[in-house]
């Protein structure tokens, strides 16, 4: 948008007095507000207004499902709904051109946090933290910080660009981060903070469980994205090589990030299969959308059942169609497996795309449930632990930036109000 462009769309906004589209964000952006700042050319005002909520504004800006959440909605007296997310990159983007300017923080207060995972979540609840006075150190596992935002989301929907800034705004305010340094002891890690969050993500890989799967060219979707992101991150061509035809397995972003990815780096036939409909599909509708504009077939209500090889490489997938049967825990039918149905295609590479798995490991001093994601207190993020909170992904098995991002912001309250008087 050009600031005119943004300025007439920002004058369209009825500024609703209950604010609905507040109610669809879960980092509660101050919408109306900043839309109002937009309006009356206060861009700088604007930026600061959603960073008092979402330290990563442009991040978000490129990738909220703004159709399922806040613009969903808006406007219920307009002819189509104000187009928030375009007017936050508008000021997201002014700031990058213009230069990031400090929150001013409040005096030391003497208390050291300790941060676990620079993902949204971790690196969020750094920023208010530091914000508030405390001394943060964030301990990542990885060589660069971000998490998914780096290693999963594609180039193509999220310039890395953004994501370096946004985290590099936050070292500049005071977070100090430590790369390569994963905390696999909590125990030893405990005495050294005042208070310790969490935000280790949920990104380990399901597997298909299906005989075949260990071949080379059937590949974990995590495991591909990574590596690409890898590549991009060094300027280099992504080294994984796909072959011409590409199978990928699951219903969520990740598979379709695999599969648009695998499409765009030249592989020329993708089809994306899923064991449910498509409307049981939980990606984003309009990542579904863009699957049709590169021509990724998706093929519902089929399942994998085996792989096979010839000398040690992949030859083809046997699938099986599949029905609804009974509602599950999930609310959705049961996919049922139709008796009869198997056939096989030839594949070259296989993607597996069919869920995230937590990570987590230090069970005996934060209680999870038996999928072995953090159990916290909604309000505060409160761990059973009495100094640790956790948010994010390892929390709630992997949801939006957006939510990670809420997470970390309220868990820094949750500790300021802990221990900020104390
Ligand atoms: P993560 O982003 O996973 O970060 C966790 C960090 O903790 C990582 O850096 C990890 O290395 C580090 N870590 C793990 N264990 C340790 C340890 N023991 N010690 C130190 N560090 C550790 N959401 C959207 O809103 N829009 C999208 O378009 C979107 N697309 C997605 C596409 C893909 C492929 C995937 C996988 C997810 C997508 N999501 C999207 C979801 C979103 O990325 C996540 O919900 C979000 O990143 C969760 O943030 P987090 O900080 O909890 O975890």
């Amino acid at each position: 948008m050009t600031p005119q462009e943004a300025v007439a769309e920002a004058s369209r906004c009825l500024g609703c007095a209950d604010a609905p589209c507040i109610d669809g964000c879960p980092a509660r952006n101050n919408i109306v507000k900043f839309i109002r700042q937009i309006a009356q050319e206060n861009f700088r005002g604007a930026i600061r207004t959603v960073k008092e909520s979402n330290v990563f504004a442009g991040t978000c800006a490129y990738i909220c499902p703004v159709g399922e959440s806040c613009e969903m909605k808006c406007g219920s007296k307009l002819d189509r709904p104000v187009k928030i997310g375009e007017l936050q990159r508008f000021v997201a983007e002014y700031e990058r051109e213009n230069g990031f300017r400090k929150f001013k923080t409040l005096p030391p207060k003497n208390k050291k946090i300790g941060v676990i995972g620079a993902g949204p979540a971790g690196l969020s609840a750094s920023f208010y933290l530091v914000c508030m006075g405390y001394e943060v150190e964030v301990f990542e596992a990885a060589e660069l910080p971000g998490g998914i935002l780096t290693y999963g989301i594609p180039e193509n929907r999220l310039i890395p660009d953004v994501v370096k800034d946004e985290i590099e705004f936050i070292v500049q305010m005071g977070a100090k981060i430590k790369i390569n340094s994963p905390v696999d002891d909590l125990n030893k890690f405990i005495d050294h903070y005042d208070a310790i969050f969490i935000g280790v993500g949920a990104y380990g890989s399901v597997k298909l469980k299906i005989p075949g799967e260990e071949l080379e060219e059937v590949i974990q979707a995590q495991n591909y994205l990574k590596r690409r992101k890898i590549a991009v991150y060094n300027n280099q061509k992504p080294d994984i090589k796909l072959g011409s035809r590409v199978a990928v397995f699951g219903g969520g972003n990740t598979a379709i990030d695999a599969a648009t990815c695998a499409k765009n780096d030249g592989s020329e036939d993708v089809k994306i299969y899923y064991r449910r409909s498509i409307n049981d599909m939980p990606a984003f509708k309009d990542e579904i959308e863009y699957c049709k504009t590169l021509d990724i077939e998706i093929i519902e209500y089929m399942q994998p059942v085996s792989f096979q090889g010839e000398n040690n490489k992949l030859k083809s997938v046997t699938i099986v169609k599949t029905k609804p049967g009974e509602v599950d825990q999930s609310g959705r039918q049961r996919p049922v497996m139709i008796e009869g149905s198997e056939f096989f295609i030839e594949i070259d590479s296989a993607i597996a795309a069919i869920g995230q798995l937590p990570t987590f490991e230090n069970t005996d001093i934060v209680d999870v449930d038996k999928k072995g994601l953090i159990l916290i207190d909604d309000e505060t993020m409160k761990t059973s632990h009495p100094k640790i909170f956790a948010g994010g992904d390892a929390v709630n098995g992997g949801a939006t930036v957006v939510k990670a991002v809420a997470d970390g912001c309220k868990a820094a309250e949750g500790i300021d109000a802990l221990i900020g008087k104390s």
